[in-house]
């Protein structure tokens, strides 16, 4: 009966919102015939309106820009905050109250769309629920906590007067040194997938005109983050047979998940800027994936063109090239040249209406989805959760699940509370660390203002064994040595048995987080490797954003534990690790080098694994596969068995599924969550197939001695591959399934 119920509702809710979009539709179509040009270009425009000249002064915004960017150039949408640092939920709302009211008084009353970059949570918010940064919600390997996040994220948001996010990143990494590494899923494509579609659902919800939830924003379409260089902004050279196999498969499941905008790349592939590609925006993106939501350009991206790019002549020449690619909405920040060139090429014929209107069509309609129409500022009353308890304990533990156990030599982890230690490490003491960037403000660096009332690695520590038993030096500076406080950390952790050593990186966003040495900084090597010298066992916490090179010191640390950049309640979830109070259950979601070159992926072709003891064979060597740490690395308090590995077919036809079934029992002394991983490996193949590469996971709790079945089920998408004829094509042969230790082989006939 229940079911029959349930079933009825979804099937109402579904009607309710075919008619809702039916309606919306129509309202659009209303709406754009009543439009000026000017007032059509005007919405294709997103400026700021932050007064960067009052400084010093929080929320602060430019009302004569604002009046102007309304009034005279109908201007649609409006992003980032005001300058400088994170407003209060209350001075968000009187915020949109100003925007709202200056737009209430144009012609058509056409409410102003503000997107904001509410990364992890509403991370521009005083007060908000800061979740883990995007590459700790993929460790985690759990999408309905992914989920659930999202949807706390949302609804903060959304309190916060914010409807639009420019979120999730989705951004396929081949280098781990980029600086926005962190901001991804890391490297593996299915994983990425899993986890884009979790949070575009628990951002965007199954409806229309919720005031819980925000339009999503995937970004940055396409190839972003596979800069040859690494570094932030560089140009990519990516075969299109890769790109589809890859990074446009994780585009693929975004929208499919509902995703209502997307976000252009500010790089370039092939030599072609991705804002200046009709072929990727309007051929693959709009009409071959059907996608039907707003392209937005990246922050002045049509003016690089230009000026960066020099694919066009003049700031009319990149706007046409851009707007006849595609391009919707420009993110021209600063001044309104956008406008004033589309509208003088509109009105000259040189970009035709029916492209004019497909942008403000999608503009419009995002607009009537998020209920903007009837309502911009947010009513208090409707959000007594923001920054609720049950809101923080979400975070807790989505930052307990992903942090990772790489390393834990002869079971030194868990500690024993009654253990004195030193806790030293220049990210020991930080909560702007813990953060990373696109925390209250855009390089994160007011962290430890905004969240003073969080805990940093330290007071964590603290709090949970008494401050009597917990002594502290930051030991070392990021970049700076400094002889005297490594001598000081020395000589404390004579008098303690055990040693915490918090290493990582300083916050940062984008381009200002460019490395050129991928090592750990030396002054953090200095102090590491001064600290092994003493016979004390050494517990290392990295807290980084992408994977800084440890070997020079990992095989002296007798623990490793990768917290990534794990937010506001980050360091309780580490130090509740520490002591065994939470058995860990995060896995690594890429690769983590052990040397700058050696930055094979996980999935890669044929090179070989070899032992540290096989690299003076100069021939293993050529071919060695050597990480520190592999993808899919996390270790637990207790052990996992596989055993049983069963698939219903031995022959299959390329339409047939498999299912396949594994038995996973807890064969230690501990509860714990296990992420049980399917790989395939395609065993012969045209093109040369990667050594395995993940299809499945599922995350299962297990009491000591419990044993579960775990059932997947392959389709035949998973096993294909991208041909040089760009098709999505199996071949026959042989394929292996890997689940743990178990492996299954089965032919395609
Ligand atoms: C970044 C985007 C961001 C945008 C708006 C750009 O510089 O690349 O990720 O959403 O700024 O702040």
């Amino acid at each position: 009966m229940i079911m029959v119920l349930f079933s009825l509702s979804a099937a109402m809710n579904s009607q309710d919102i075919k008619m809702t979009n039916s309606t919306i539709d129509n309202k659009v179509k209303a709406l754009l015939t009543k439009m000026s040009n000017e007032e059509k270009v005007g919405q294709m425009t997103q400026i700021t309106v932050t007064n960067f000249e009052v400084t010093g002064r929080k929320g602060v915004i430019d009302a004569a820009k604002l009046k102007e960017g309304i009034q005279k150039y109908h201007i649609g949408s409006i992003l980032n905050v005001p300058n400088p640092g994170a407003p209060t939920v209350k001075r968000w709302r009187e915020v949109i109250a100003t925007i709202s009211d200056e737009a209430n008084k144009t012609r058509l009353k056409i409410p102003v769309l503000y997107g904001i970059d509410a990364i992890h949570g509403a991370s521009y918010t005083q007060g908000a629920t800061l979740f883990p940064q995007q590459i700790g919600l993929a460790a985690t390997f759990n999408t309905e906590l992914v989920k659930e996040g999202a949807q706390i994220s949302a609804y903060e948001t959304r309190a916060s007067s914010l409807p639009w996010v420019f979120s999730p990143d989705l951004d396929f990494p081949r280098n781990p040194a980029w600086s926005r590494m962190w901001e991804t899923f890391g490297e593996d494509v299915y994983l990425s997938s899993k986890m884009a579609v979790a949070l575009v659902q628990g951002f965007e919800g199954d409806g229309v005109g919720s005031k819980y939830q925000v339009a999503s924003c995937m970004k940055h379409y396409i190839g972003y983050g596979s800069t040859t260089t690494g570094k932030d902004r560089t140009p990519s050279i990516i075969p299109e047979r890769i790109l589809r196999q890859y990074d446009l498969t994780i585009y693929e499941a975004a929208i499919k998940a509902g995703a209502k905008s997307v976000m252009v790349s500010s790089g370039e592939i092939n030599g072609t800027p991705v804002h200046a590609s009709k072929y990727l925006i309007t051929d693959v993106l709009k009409n071959e994936l059907g996608f039907a939501g707003v392209v937005v350009t990246d922050w002045k991206d049509i003016i690089y063109l230009y000026t960066r790019h020099k694919v066009a002549e003049s700031n009319r020449d990149a706007v046409k090239i851009a707007v006849m690619a595609g391009i919707d909405m420009s993110m021209v920040p600063e001044d309104f040249t956008f406008y004033t060139d589309l509208l003088d090429l509109v009105n000259k014929g040189e970009v035709p209406m029916s492209r004019i209107d497909d942008a403000v069509s999608r503009i419009l309609k995002m607009k009537f989805e998020l209920n903007l129409f009837e309502n911009t500022v947010a009513n208090p009353k409707d959000y007594p959760d923001f920054g609720s308890d049950k809101h923080i304990q979400k975070a807790y533990e989505t930052a307990a699940e992903s942090i990772t156990l790489l390393k834990n030599k002869e079971s030194v982890l868990p500690l024993n509370k009654n253990e004195k230690i030193l806790v030293t490490g220049a990210t020991a003491n930080s909560m702007k660390y813990l953060n990373g960037g696109w925390s209250y403000t855009w390089q994160g660096e007011n962290s430890d203002t905004y969240a003073a009332d969080k805990f940093t690695i330290l007071e964590a520590f603290q709090n949970k064994i008494g401050k009597e038993n917990v002594l502290y030096t930051a030991g070392a500076d990021l970049e700076i040595e400094n002889d005297e406080e490594i001598e000081k950390a020395v000589a404390l952790a004579k008098e303690a048995s055990k040693i915490i050593l918090c290493l990582g990186e300083k916050n940062y966003t984008e381009t200002p987080g460019d490395i050129s040495n991928i090592y750990m900084s030396d002054s953090q090597i200095k102090l590491a490797l001064a600290l092994a010298k003493l016979d004390k066992p050494i517990i290392l916490i990295l807290n980084e954003g992408r994977p800084r090179l440890i070997s020079d010191f990992e095989s002296k640390m007798n623990a490793v534990i990768q917290c990534y950049l794990p937010g506001n309640e980050g360091a309780r979830a580490l130090v509740d690790i520490v002591y065994g109070d939470v058995n860990p259950s995060g896995r690594l979601p890429y690769n983590y080098p052990r040397y700058p070159n050696s930055l094979e992926k996980y999935n890669r072709k044929y090179t070989e694994s070899i032992s540290e003891g096989e690299q003076n064979d100069d021939a293993k060597y050529e071919k060695s596969y050597l990480p520190q740490y592999e993808f899919g690395t996390g270790l637990s308090y207790t052990t996992f068995k596989y055993s049983n590995i069963k698939i219903d077919k031995k022959e299959i036809s390329s339409s047939d599924e498999i299912t396949v079934t594994v038995e996973v029992t807890n064969s230690g002394f501990k509860e714990g969550k296990e992420s049980v991983l399917l790989y395939l490996s395609d065993n012969v193949a045209s093109i040369t197939p990667e050594f395995k590469s993940l299809k499945r996971f599922e995350k299962v709790i297990l009491a000591p001695s419990e044993t579960k079945t775990i059932t997947f089920t392959l389709t035949p998408q998973d096993l294909k591959f991208v041909n040089n004829d760009l098709k999505w094509i199996s071949e026959k042969g042989t394929y292996t399934i890997q689940i743990g230790d178990q492996k299954v082989d089965f032919l395609l006939q």
